[in-house]
């Protein structure tokens, strides 16, 4: 008797969150059920991916099995859950429409993807004269274009980008249309045919591109419209147009970003390590820093401050084909005034930039929001390189950092400098791209939409709004009213404790550690300004067990710009107002404020011992921008590397500077080189560290604020660390700096907001 086994029908319904939407991942399902012949089918909807699919149980076993290992290369899974649901009989598979209609009233947490650079593929195209999207500047598949720059609202699809009124030629919805498709369901796909197209501004006859190259070869300011705004470009080895775009852009100081050609020419102009090269080629495509080889050929004021260089390689087609037809370094600097948010507009850039761009090459691809570069490093550790985010923007922003804690759904506004805001959904935290210094009218106005951007696109009410404890800034300003207006807690953070809780929040440390939260300033519980602390960190809050022996700031604010002032601070604290030391170093305009105690806020910041001792050492006199004299110093050091160390002498929980700056001065009358200077007052903060860390009895140590952007500073405490045992954690992901702030807001607001409830 023939005997046939009965095969077992099931339906699995399968939900993906993460990042999972435009990269690919429905056409890799539908492939993969429809060679299992699996019945079903798969949709985005506002959480994620949602896949049913129907057939004998070892195929469908199957289809999970190779559904893990067959997942699009930019998809990134949050969570995965399955549950077997009732068979419907179906047969064949197919991709339905996006589904919104289901979480109306809930939190979206779709990851949307952030703008990728070009890919190989793509780019191979646009340089093959027989292919279609030859020399075509607006060329994207599912594995590269722009994303979050184009999108509208969730779920990612056409219709919900700037790409909708770009109605596809037949080629390009063939493509769009066919699941074996590169470009099947690339939201922005497009050709010469039917998509964006350039505008040249004045209006030329001649190619677009070889305009604009002319242009830059003649030493003019050329306005260049990007994934996430316009960006100003000219020659870099060109000194007059580089001095002529800092007067025209009242920018005096502040290092210019440069894109190169290939990463060959990088290569041959810069020191590049395989990290380095590796970030300067990924899909992010950010800012790295390097340091130029002797031969290089920028003109000197493209970074004047700075022994690095911020370089990036064009990631987009329409940057590839201008830097293919102009082959040289040139300055890629945002497009606004200094202190402004980056034009995204034509119209706006036309009218705001036209004081400082002689040419504009747009195009009428609208940008949705503005999204600056990106700025990333690479600091040596035991690990091997590691990157560290300075600015997280365009290529990173808005991909989700997932924390430990479940967490409640609290917006976190940051601080004031280098703002970025933060939006909290179950365990994930929501960083928005980085904002700017909240100082202008314009950037306040750019914080506030990225805000009700934030919750439009993930339909988000906050149960309460984190701020930070100092009542002028700009974002606190904002909190407190925005609270009362919503009638919801308002919960203020200690600036410090922030940084802190980000550090650890990126890193899932668990459990109590040492915190070492250093940077220029954040208002203190006892009301002085902090920035050179040692927190005992637990689970309720923390202890400050150590800190910078405070001294004070003539001047206030004006402390914070002109060096001569915490200098002089220093000196008065150890010599009185006698010592001759103390007319040779600097004015009497702060020596008048030190004695009468007037407008001279105490601090123990070590941003601002740094520029005391830039400018003690010669290193820098004054802050144009936050950090300048900082990184002069660290830039004085040059290739010096030892052991030779000031100190620090540590008692009762307090950092006594005064033997250092003793010391400091001895050396430099002796007429000691300020490479060895600085390097010995480096490595006096990184002792300082490894004794508190010592006596702390914690064996994790967590570093965060601005002075850790200092690559060899935290790069030399973590190995020093390490070295004796510690488990060290550092920025990767968020920036060091006080655009780090609001994840650690967020999480922290969150658990504020827990204990809270769980006394009601
Ligand atoms: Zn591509
Ligand atoms: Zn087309
Ligand atoms: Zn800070």
């Amino acid at each position: 008797m023939p005997f046939t086994v009965a095969v077992r029908t099931e339906r699995l319904r399968v939900t993906l969150n993460g990042v999972v939407q435009g990269v690919g991942f429905r056409p890799t399902v539908y492939r993969l059920a429809t060679r299992l012949r699996l019945g079903g089918w798969v949709r985005n909807t506002s959480a994620g991916l949602e896949i049913e699919v129907e057939g004998a149980s070892d195929l469908i076993q199957e289809f999970v099995t190779e559904l893990r290992a067959e997942r699009p290369r930019a998809a990134a899974v949050g969570v995965e859950e399955m549950v077997r649901v009732a068979p419907s009989g179906a047969s064949s598979f197919e991709i339905l429409p996006s589904d919104d209609s289901q979480e109306k009233t809930g939190a979206k947490s779709a990851a949307v993807l952030p703008d990728l650079a070009t890919c190989e593929e793509c780019l191979a195209e646009i340089f093959d004269p027989a292919n279609r999207r030859y020399l075509y500047p607006f060329t994207n598949c599912t594995l590269c274009g722009p994303r979050y720059s184009i999108l509208i609202g969730i779920p990612y699809d056409r219709p919900n980008t700037t790409m909708r009124n770009f109605e596809l030629c037949r080629s390009c919805r063939r493509e769009y249309e066919s699941h074996g498709d590169r470009r099947f369901h690339a939201q922005p796909n497009a050709c010469a045919e039917c998509g964006p197209r350039l505008r040249v501004v004045p209006e030329t006859k001649e190619d677009p591109f070889a305009h604009v190259a002319r242009a830059l070869a003649e030493g003019k300011i050329v306005a260049v419209k990007g994934i996430g705004g316009f960006h100003l470009m000219l020659d870099a080895r060109d000194s007059v147009a580089v001095r002529r775009l800092r007067e025209r852009k009242h920018r005096d100081y502040k290092p210019f970003a440069m894109m190169m050609p290939s990463i060959e020419y990088v290569r041959r102009h810069c020191d590049l390590n395989a990290a380095e090269e590796e970030l300067l080629l990924s899909r992010a495509s950010p800012i790295v820093l390097l340091r130029p080889s002797s031969d290089n050929d920028f003109a000197p004021e493209v970074a004047q401050s700075s022994s690095c260089f911020g370089i990036m390689l064009p990631s987009s087609p329409l940057q590839h084909l201008l830097m293919r037809e102009y082959p040289f370094p040139v300055v890629a600097t945002s497009g606004n005034l200094s202190g402004e948010p980056i034009a995204i507009h034509n119209e706006e850039a036309l009218a705001r930039l036209s004081g400082i761009a002689d040419l504009f090459l747009m195009h009428d691809r609208p940008i949705e929001r503005p999204c600056d570069d990106s700025v990333v490093h690479v600091l040596p550790s035991r690990q091997g390189n590691r990157s560290q985010m300075l600015r997280r923007a365009r290529g990173y922003a808005p991909l989700p950092l997932s924390v430990t804690d479940e967490l409640r759904p609290v917006l976190a506004v940051g601080g004031h400098l280098k703002n970025t805001v933060a939006i909290a959904i179950g365990r994930q935290v929501f960083l928005s791209q980085h904002i700017g210094d909240l100082d202008s009218l314009e950037t306040r106005d750019a914080f506030q939409s990225v805000i009700d951007d934030l919750c439009r696109l993930y339909r988000f009410e906050p149960e309460a709004i984190v701020c930070d404890l100092h009542p002028d800034y700009a974002s606190t300003i904002w909190a407190q009213r925005r609270a009362g207006q919503l009638g919801i807690p308002l919960v203020q953070v200690q600036h410090h404790h922030a940084h802190l809780a980000a550090c650890a929040g990126e890193n899932r440390v668990s459990g109590d550690y040492l915190g070492v939260a250093w940077d220029g300033s954040g208002l203190g519980e006892d009301g002085t300004i902090w920035g050179g602390e040692f927190f005992h960190v637990h689970l309720s809050g923390f202890d400050r067990i150590a800190h910078l022996r405070p001294f004070s700031l003539p001047g206030g604010e004006a402390a914070m710009r002109d060096c001569s002032r915490p200098a002089a601070s220093l000196l008065w604290e150890i010599y009185g107002t006698g010592h001759a030391q103390f007319s040779e170093e600097n004015g009497a305009g702060s020596l008048a404020l030190l004695e009468s105690g007037v407008n001279s806020p105490q601090s123990s910041s070590v941003g601002r011992l740094f520029d005391a001792v830039a400018y003690l050492s010669g290193a820098a006199e004054e802050n144009l921008f936050e950090g300048q004299a900082a990184m002069c110093l660290e830039g004085a050091m040059g290739r010096m590397r030892t052991d030779a160390s000031y100190e620090i002498k540590h008692t009762d929980g307090v950092g006594d500077w005064s033997s250092l700056v003793e010391e400091l001065l001895a050396d430099k009358r002796r007429g000691m080189e300020l490479a060895l200077i600085s390097a010995k007052f480096h490595n006096a903060l990184a002792n300082w560290i490894v004794a508190v860390a010592r006596e702390s009895g914690h064996r994790k140590v967590v570093m965060s604020g601005g002075v850790f952007q200092n690559a060899y500073l935290t790069s030399r405490t973590s190995l020093l660390l390490e070295a004796s045992g510690f488990e060290v954690f550092t920025h990767h992901l968020v920036p060091a700096n006080d655009g780090g702030l609001a994840l650690g807001q967020a999480v922290l607001g969150s658990r504020i907001l827990e204990g809270v409830a769980s006394c009601v």
